[in-house]
């Protein structure tokens, strides 16, 4: 220790001294520097990519990403036995819709919910013993009991005990084939029965907007339905010009908003996006977008990065998007860079176990004799002692990042910054001994290439470490805070999905899968995703999990603080987006995680009946109860504003005006049940 804290002082005194030291050393420094600045800067995805090699993250990342490949994959291969349900059920969708459309009758007479109490969801006040008259689909009359007698012939529901409010919206799901949806929403009971009567759906098509026009006329019964078009990325589109024309083409075609994602080949399930569309070319497609007067969510846009994304006033379809683009390398990085990154630094690793192993053979052979410091030999107990600190500091990376049990831990980030400090002191001293070894008349030329690649390894490690430490630091508390002021200043609007990433966790860890196939919704699901969700494997062993699972908690915490800074919330799911999370039911796990988050019940369900509909513009027509407003509503039983849990299962909903009280929905629910013998397709053809 003695001799290495010589080494440190003897190579300070140098830096003024030796000019190609000096050269070295302060390109060591700029390394390391530039390396802290380039991360925070955000623009260098090479230099994140030897980061994420450094302590394993990409293998965990790796680990999600083939889910979801998995499970795309696994749903894709679904596809087909769904192509033919759909032409089978488009082939018998006048029995279909003759069966939809019994509710006009019941649409022309009035509906009136009487002595109940009522959460507008216009304040957090909760009206005791009012009467509610719907008519014609809409909200007629709201009025305290006893000022209102409802009309002869009205369908009376009596509300004694029970809440009133707003239907829910589900702000996140998916309704295309692609990922095995029911044709001709068939999926809709599902959402009914959990209270759900609005859903913005983020990839649609022509048949889409075709469900969403039989939907407004009442010849479908079904959640309300707002639409993306197709996904909106390079190479799709790229240039400012061709943003502008497809935003007015979607705009066109009828569809409510845009959705921002990697543009997907359908026929082979891959990624086309390569590095994400151009700052100039989102700000065109923002821009196209408030004039058309369409809403934009999405993916984070990678290329341009957090501050471009903040001056597009970009909206986020995900909580985790913050993460992908800020707080965690990110997942769009090309695969063949990350590749590259993880084998150099892999191979840097490897010179340096040579050069000891070398160093440590020629200091054998001399036997007893003290190595000479100005021999390469000089080097093995600084490369051995900046190794160890290198494990150290990313097993303490591996725990202080926002994945890690101990996500934001200040004495630990201060631990690793110290790290980093030792190891850039350990770099100096074998740099100055692999000079002098060099100069050495002594030094053979093998011992002296193999120094100089031991010392690059050792500035290697330096960068890694440090530029690993810079992103631990993002996932403190204090850099959390100010990205969501960021992105509150920015009025961004943020899809929580929270449910997505602990059911994507469980279904990783493999440990509750049996668990999710149990829940009593996922019998409802048609027999093919049944199927293929049941056939996805754990892909990590439990104990992994163990310490690499905080994932979820981490956006938990994000999303609180993007609540506590005024950033508005919508709840979203990502229903049937991913694999186990199951329309309507995972709507109020989405809702109870959000309290989770600190949000208070009424809170909670403004994210999901004011918010969604104020996102969309729509806030006059729908969202809360007063009169004129669309008639979407659901009775429960007890007061949610103590207790969200009473919201799961509904005692009834209203639908554009149309009651459908628990017994009606349980029959819907029954007949999405795949029956023992999987095989009525023909039956439903003839
Ligand atoms: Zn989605």
């Amino acid at each position: 220790m003695d001799s290495l804290l010589h080494d440190l002082r003897y190579s300070t005194r140098q830096l003024s001294g030796h000019r190609s030291f000096s050269i070295t050393a302060f390109l060591t420094l700029a390394l390391v520097i530039g390396a802290n600045v380039a991360i925070f800067a955000g623009i260098s995805s090479v230099l994140l990519a030897v980061a994420s090699a450094l302590a394993g993250l990409g293998l965990g990342w790796a680990g999600v990403r083939a889910l979801f490949v998995l499970g795309v994959d696994q749903l894709r291969r679904t596809a087909g036995v769904t192509t033919i349900l759909t032409w089978a059920v488009i082939a018998a969708s006048p029995l279909v819709a003759a069966q939809g459309s019994d509710p006009p009758e019941r649409d022309s007479q009035a509906t009136a919910f009487v002595n109940v109490s009522v959460l507008t969801m216009e304040d957090e006040t909760l009206l005791h013993n009012q009467t509610v008259v719907v008519r014609q689909g809409r909200i007629a009359t709201l009025a305290p009991a006893g000022s209102l007698t409802p009309a002869d012939g009205a369908l009376i529901v009596d509300g004694a005990g029970r809440t009133l409010l707003p239907g829910l919206v589900d702000a996140h799901v998916h309704l295309d084939p692609w990922v095995g949806a029911r044709p001709d929403f068939g999926d809709a009971p599902l959402f009914l029965a959990h209270g759900v009567t609005s859903v913005i759906n983020l990839r649609g098509d022509a048949t889409t907007l075709e469900w969403k026009r039989r939907i407004a006329e009442g010849t479908l019964l079904a959640p309300n339905l707002y639409t993306s078009g197709e996904f909106f990325n390079e190479p799709r589109v790229n240039t400012p010009e061709e943003a502008a024309a497809e935003v007015q083409a979607q705009a066109a075609a009828g569809y409510d908003l845009i959705k921002f994602r990697e543009v997907i080949d359908f026929e082979t399930g891959q990624v086309l996006t390569t590095s994400g569309l151009a700052e100039d070319a989102l700000l065109a497609l923002h821009e196209a977008a408030r004039q058309a007067g369409l809403p934009v969510v999405g993916h984070a846009p990678y290329r341009v990065g957090l501050d471009g994304m903040l001056a597009a006033g970009h909206s986020l379809a995900h909580t985790n998007e913050l993460a992908n683009v800020y707080f965690m390398p990110p997942l769009d990085l090309g695969s063949g860079m990350v590749m590259l990154a993880r084998w150099s630094f892999l191979a840097l690793l490897l010179l340096v176990v040579i050069g000891a192993l070398v160093t440590l053979v020629g200091w054998l052979r001399r036997g007893s004799a003290a190595p000479e410091p100005a021999r390469p030999a000089g080097i093995l107990v600084p490369a051995a002692t900046a190794l160890a600190v290198a494990v150290a500091a990313a097993v303490l990376w591996i725990l202080v990042v926002p994945p890690g049990r101990l996500f934001g831990n200040l004495a630990l980030l201060l631990v690793l910054s110290a790290l980093v400090a030792v190891l850039l002191g350990l770099a100096l001293v074998m740099i100055r001994r692999v000079m002098v070894a060099a100069r050495s008349p002594e030094g053979s030329r093998s011992h002296t290439i193999l120094a100089v690649a031991t010392a690059l390894a050792a500035l290697a490690l330096v960068a890694g470490v440090a530029l690993a430490t810079a992103f631990a630091w993002r996932g403190s508390n204090w850099a959390v805070h100010r990205v969501a002021r960021r992105c509150a200043d920015a009025s961004i609007w943020v899809q929580s999905t929270l449910v997505l990433y602990e059911t994507v966790q469980a279904a990783r860890d493999g440990y509750r899968i049996e668990e999710q196939k149990q829940l009593p919704a996922f019998q409802y699901l048609s027999a093919e995703l049944q199927e293929s969700w049941g056939r996805i494997p754990g892909l990590i062993p439990p104990w992994m999990g163990r310490i690499w699972s905080r994932h979820p908690v981490f956006t938990r915490e994000l999303l609180g603080a993007l609540h506590r800074q005024g950033v508005p919330i919508m709840a979203g799911t990502d229903a049937l987006g991913a694999p186990f999370v199951i329309p309507g039911h995972s709507l109020h796990r989405e809702l109870a995680l959000l309290g989770e988050c600190g949000l208070t019940p009424y809170q909670v369900l403004w994210t999901a009946t004011v918010g969604p509909a104020r996102f969309l513009g729509l806030g006059p027509e729908f969202g809360t109860i007063a009169e004129g407003k669309r008639a979407d509503l659901i009775l429960v039983e007890g007061d949610p504003t103590s207790n969200l849990a009473c919201l799961a299962r509904p005692e009834g909903v209203m639908v554009r005006g149309v009651w459908l009280p628990r017994a009606q929905l349980d029959r819907m629910l029954e007949d999405l049940r795949p029956t023992a013998d999987p095989e009525p397709v023909p039956d439903v053809v003839k």
